[in-house]
C-alpha cells in the first residue's frame, strides 16, 4: 500500500479541505472546479509540513510526488521545467489553514538560470521581461531560502535607478537589468558562499523546504500568538505555473476586494500595478493605481475581473479578497479568500448580504468577530478641535491615535511595553515589524497602498493606520522625520486619523465614535438569538446611562468603594476609619449615608426597569488612607500602622470587614433601601434591588450578613430586594450548596477567583512572571483576560451544580472582567449562567458573543476568515 499522499493537483479530489491544503490551496482547487481561470499547479499538504517540523527532514516520498506533479504540469504546458529554450516557470506560495497575511514566504520565477533566461528572452521576444523575472528570482530566493539581507538587493536596485535617473523600476532597460543580475549574483555568492543554484529541481526543493521553515519564523510565531492560531497547524505549499504580470503594458498584477474592507460598501475595491509582479503590490514598495483605472487601460480584462468577482462572491457567500495577474491581456486568479475587514465593514457587509438574500440573520450574527467590535468603539478626533493637518495619506484603518513618534519596531515594543502611547512611523512596514505594531497605538507609513502590509495588519488589529503618505520622509540616522517643510524628532507627539488619512502635529483631543445603523441592526438580531442576559459593571449614573445606550439590561456590579473615594467624601471616610470607638464611627457614617443614598437613587433611576446589583464595601480600609509618610496626624499614622497587612488582597477585606465593623454595611444597606423607597415613591416604579456581599467563603459569613441585611431593611418596610454573594474564592465554589441557603443569587467574581485559584496576584502577576509564562508558552493565554476554563472554569461548574442542586431557582451571573471577553462569555453560556456583566464599552461585544454561543449550540458557526 502506498503511504499517505502528500501532493494534490488543483484539479484533483483531495481527502481534506483547508486543514490539509491550506486556505490558498483550497481556494485554487475550488476556483479550478468552478471554471475560473487559474494557472495550473498543485498543493503540497500541511501533513508534509508537520512531518518536516516533527522530524527535521522532509518525508521520504515527497520529492518523488513533487516530481510526478511537475511532470503533469510540463505535459499540460507543453514546456519543460529547467528547459533552456522556453522554460516552464513556477512560483512557490505558502498557504496555511488560517490566513496570516504576509507572514510567510513566496518565491516567483523558479526554473530560471543563466541559460534559461536567455531562452525566455528569445521565446517571448521580451528580454526586459526575462531579465526582470530572473533578478526577482535571485532576490526572493536569496532572501527566503538563504536568508540574505533583502536590503543588499534593494540598495543595489536603488543605486542603479539613481545612476540611470530612473524613478520607477519599469524605467530600467533590459541591459540595466542584465547588469543588475550580475550584481545580485555577486551578492548571493558573497553572502551564501556558493553561486546561485542553476538546477531547477534543486531550486524547487529548497524553496518548498524554506516555506515549511517559514512557519517557524519569529514573526510568524508572534502573529500566531496574537491571533491565537495553534502552532502545530503547519502550512501547505502551492506550486503554481507562472503567469506574468511583468511582460509589458498589456500585463499587470493586482489585488481586489469584492466590497470595501474599510467601510463595507458594495463596490470593487483594489489596486493594480501595470507591468509588475505580485509582490510589488503586497509589499507596498511601489504605490499602485486604484482598480477603476484598469477599466480604461485594459477594458476586457477588467470586465472579466468584475464578472469573476461576482461569481466568487455568490459562490462563497462572503466578501472575497483576491490576487490576480493579467498576462498579455488575459486574466488569471492566483488566490481567493474571505477578506479581512474592519468591524464597521463587517457589520455593513453582514447586514447588506442578509438584505440581498445571500445569508441568513443567524449567519450574519455568527460571522461578526466579537472581539473586533471593540474597534467601533475607538476614539475619533474631536470634530470641534482646532487641528494642524500637515499631510494626508491613505485612510488605511479607521480610528484616531495620538502618540510619540517611534521609528523602529524594537523601540516601539520597548516603549509600548513601558506603558507609553507610541505611534510607529516607517517608510513601509514588513512582517518583521509585527511586534512593534502590536505595541503601538497606530502606524503611519510613507509608502504602500490600502493593501500593503501595514494596512492589512492594522485593520486586523483594529489599530488606526495612515499609509502611503508621500509627504513623509524618515531619517533613521538622525532619528527625525520630515513632513513637507516640518521636521520632527523621535518622541515628538503626532496624531493620525485612519478614517480620513490626516496626519496632525501634536496630540489632539479624541472623542468616542458614533455607532451606525448596521451596528444596531446586527446587535438587534443578536438579542433575538441569545439566552444570556447582559448587564454592565457601573458605579456612577453616567456609566449606567452609557451602559443603557449600549444595550445593558441592568447593572451586575456597582462597586460602592468608588463612591467612598470621591474627593468630597474621602475626609469623612477617613474620619470613619480613624474613629477611636463605635460611636464616633457611626457619627461619620451617618454623614456618609445621605450621599450614598443620593448615588443609589440616581443609579436606580438611570437603570429603571432593570436589576441593579450593589456590592457592599470590598477593599481593605488602608486603601482609603494616605501612606504613613503623608499622614497628617499621629492618630492617622498609628491607624495606618495598625491596618497595615503583608497581603492585603488576602486580608481584612470584603465581608470580613463588614462582619468586624457591621456599622459600615448597616449604613450601606440603609442607604440602598432608602434610595429604593424614594425612587419608588418619586417614579411609581420600584427599582429591582440586589444587595451583594463580597468575598464570602463560609456559609456562616453569609448567614450572618443576610441577617444584618434583613434587620436593617426591615426598618424600611415594603422595599423588595434580593440578597446574594459574590463567588470569588475556591472554598465558596466547593461549599456552594451550603452558602446557597442564605443566597438568592451568586455572581462569580472571576478576578479574585482567578487570583485565588491560581495563586497569581492580580496586582503583580502581569508585570512579572506572567509575561515570561506567556512568552515561553507555559501558558497560552493571560488567565486574567481569558477565563481559565480548566481550572477556574471547573470551580465555577462545581459551584453551579452544587448551588442549583439545593436551590434550582438560584440566579447566577458573572461580574469579573471575563464577563466581557467573547470566549469566556461562551463558557458562561455553556455552564448555564443567567447573565454576564462587563464594562459598558464591552456590552455590545458581550451581546454578540452570547448570541454566537447560543447559535454555536444550535450548530450555526462562522466560516473562518482565512486564505
Ligand atoms: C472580581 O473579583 O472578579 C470582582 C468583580 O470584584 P473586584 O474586581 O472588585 O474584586
Ligand atoms: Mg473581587
Amino acid at each position: 500500500m502506498r503511504a499517505v499522499r502528500l501532493v494534490y493537483a488543483f484539479d484533483e479530489e483531495a481527502p481534506g479541505g483547508r486543514d490539509l491544503l491550506g486556505g490558498k490551496g483550497v481556494g485554487l482547487a475550488e476556483m479550478t472546479a468552478l471554471g475560473i481561470p487559474v494557472p495550473a499547479g498543485f498543493t503540497v499538504t500541511t501533513d508534509a509540513c508537520r512531518e518536516t517540523m516533527r522530524s527535521g527532514e522532509v518525508p521520504p516520498s515527497l520529492w518523488a510526488e513533487v516530481d510526478e506533479h511537475v511532470e503533469g504540469l510540463q505535459e499540460r504546458a507543453g514546456k519543460r521545467f529547467g528547459d533552456h529554450d522556453d522554460p516552464l516557470l513556477v512560483s512557490v506560495r505558502s498557504g496555511a489553514a488560517i490566513s496570516m497575511p504576509g507572514m510567510m514566504d513566496t518565491i516567483l520565477n523558479l526554473g530560471l538560470n543563466d541559460v534559461a533566461v536567455e531562452g525566455l528572452a528569445t521565446a517571448t521576444g521580451n528580454p526586459r521581461f526575462a531579465f526582470d523575472s530572473y533578478r526577482r528570482l535571485i532576490q526572493m530566493y536569496g532572501e527566503v531560502v538563504d536568508e540574505v539581507d533583502g536590503h543588499l538587493f534593494e540598495g543595489e536596485l536603488q543605486g542603479l535607478k539613481e545612476r540611470r535617473g530612473a524613478r520607477q523600476d519599469v524605467e530600467l532597460t533590459a541591459d540595466d537589468l542584465r547588469e543588475l543580475i550580475a550584481r545580485f549574483q555577486e551578492i548571493y555568492e558573497r553572502e551564501v558562499g556558493s553561486p546561485f543554484p542553476q538546477d531547477a529541481p534543486e531550486q524547487l526543493r529548497r524553496a518548498i523546504r524554506a516555506v515549511f521553515d517559514s512557519w517557524e519564523a519569529p514573526r510568524a510565531r508572534v502573529y500566531r500568538r496574537t491571533y491565537d492560531i495553534p502552532d502545530d497547524l503547519g502550512t501547505a505549499v502551492n506550486v503554481v505555473q507562472m503567469v506574468f504580470g511583468n511582460k509589458g503594458d498589456t500585463s499587470g498584477t493586482g489585488v481586489c476586494f469584492t466590497r470595501d474592507p474599510s467601510t463595507g460598501e458594495r463596490c470593487l475595491f483594489g489596486e493594480f500595478l501595470l507591468n509588475a509582479q505580485g509582490e510589488d503590490v503586497v509589499a507596498g514598495i511601489r504605490t499602485p493605481q486604484p482598480i477603476e483605472q484598469m477599466r480604461e487601460i485594459m477594458p476586457e480584462a477588467y470586465a472579466q475581473l468584475v464578472d469573476t468577482l461576482e461569481r466568487l462572491e455568490s459562490h462563497y457567500r462572503d466578501m472575497q479578497d483576491i490576487e490576480f495577474t493579467v498576462e498579455d491581456g488575459v486574466l488569471y486568479l492566483l488566490q481567493t479568500r474571505t477578506g479581512k475587514r474592519t468591524a464597521q465593514a463587517a457589520l455593513r457587509i453582514a447586514a447588506e448580504m442578509t438584505e440581498e438574500g445571500l445569508i441568513s440573520r443567524e449567519e450574519a450574527v455568527a460571522r461578526i468577530d466579537a472581539g473586533q467590535l471593540d474597534q467601533l468603539l475607538h476614539p475619533m478626533i474631536d470634530p470641534s478641535a482646532d487641528v494642524e493637518v500637515v499631510a494626508t495619506g491613505l485612510n488605511a484603518s479607521p480610528g484616531a491615535a495620538s502618540g510619540a513618534i517611534v521609528l523602529d519596531a524594537d523601540l516601539a515594543e520597548e516603549r509600548g511595553r513601558a506603558g507609553d502611547d507610541v505611534l510607529l512611523v516607517r517608510w513601509e512596514t514588513t512582517p518583521d515589524d509585527i511586534h512593534g505594531l502590536i505595541h503601538s497605538v497606530g502606524v503611519l507609513t510613507a509608502h504602500g497602498g490600502m493593501t500593503s502590509h501595514a494596512a492589512v495588519v492594522a485593520r486586523g488589529m483594529g489599530k488606526p493606520c495612515v499609509a502611503g503618505c508621500d509627504a513623509l520622509a524618515i531619517d533613521l540616522d538622525a532619528r527625525t522625520i520630515r513632513i513637507g517643510e516640518l521636521e520632527l524628532r523621535e518622541g515628538d507627539p503626532l496624531t493620525i486619523d485612519g478614517g480620513t488619512g490626516r496626519v496632525i502635529v501634536g496630540a489632539v483631543p479624541l472623542v468616542p465614535p458614533a455607532i451606525d445603523e448596521n451596528f444596531g441592526t446586527i446587535l438587534g438580531w443578536a438579542d433575538d438569538f441569545r439566552r444570556l442576559r447582559v448587564r454592565a459593571n457601573a458605579d456612577t449614573p453616567t456609566d449606567a446611562a452609557k451602559a443603557r445606550e449600549f444595550g445593558a439590561e441592568g447593572i451586575g456590579l456597582c462597586r460602592t468603594e468608588h463612591m467612598f473615594m470621591a474627593p468630597d467624601r474621602l475626609p469623612v471616610v477617613q474620619e470613619m476609619i480613624l474613629a477611636s470607638d463605635e460611636k464616633a464611627r457611626r457619627a461619620a457614617l451617618d454623614r456618609l449615608l445621605p450621599v450614598q443614598q443620593k448615588d443609589f437613587e440616581e443609579i436606580f433611576e438611570a437603570m429603571a426597569g432593570f436589576p441593579v446589583t450593589i456590592r457592599l464595601l470590598d477593599p481593605p480600609l488602608h486603601e482609603f488612607l494616605p501612606s504613613a509618610e503623608e499622614a497628617t496626624s499621629d492618630a492617622m499614622r498609628r491607624r495606618i500602622e495598625q491596618l497595615r497587612e503583608a497581603n492585603p488582597m488576602l486580608g481584612t477585606r470584603g465581608c470580613r470587614l463588614g462582619l468586624q465593623w457591621p456599622e459600615i454595611y448597616e449604613m450601606q444597606v440603609r442607604a440602598i433601601v432608602r434610595a429604593a423607597r424614594a425612587v419608588a415613591e418619586r417614579t411609581g416604579e420600584p427599582p429591582l434591588v440586589e444587595i451583594m456581599h463580597p468575598l464570602v467563603g463560609f456559609a456562616e459569613e453569609l448567614r450572618r450578613l443576610r441577617e444584618l441585611t434583613e434587620r436593617v431593611a426591615s426598618e424600611e418596610p415594603g422595599v423588595e430586594y434580593l440578597c446574594g454573594t459574590m463567588i470569588e474564592l475556591p472554598r465558596a465554589c466547593m461549599r456552594a450548596d451550603e452558602i446557597a441557603e442564605s443566597a438568592d443569587f451568586y455572581s462569580f467574581g472571576t478576578n479574585d477567583l482567578t487570583q485565588t485559584a491560581l495563586g497569581f496576584s492580580r496586582d503583580d502577576a502581569e508585570g512579572k512572571f506572567l509575561t515570561y509564562y506567556l512568552e515561553h508558552g507555559i501558558l497560552g493565554r493571560n488567565p486574567f483576560e481569558v477565563l481559565d476554563r480548566e481550572g477556574v472554569g471547573d470551580l465555577m461548574r462545581i459551584a453551579v451544580e452544587r448551588g442549583r442542586g439545593v436551590k434550582p431557582e438560584l440566579k447566577l451571573g458573572i461580574c469579573g472582567e471575563h464577563g466581557g471577553e467573547p470566549r469566556s462569555v461562551a463558557f458562561c453560556h455553556e455552564i448555564g449562567l443567567d447573565y454576564v456583566s462587563c464594562s459598558p464599552y464591552r456590552v455590545p461585544l458581550a451581546r454578540l458573543a452570547a448570541a454566537q454561543a447560543a447559535l454555536a449550540e444550535a450548530g450555526v458557526t462562522a466560516v473562518a476568515i482565512g486564505g
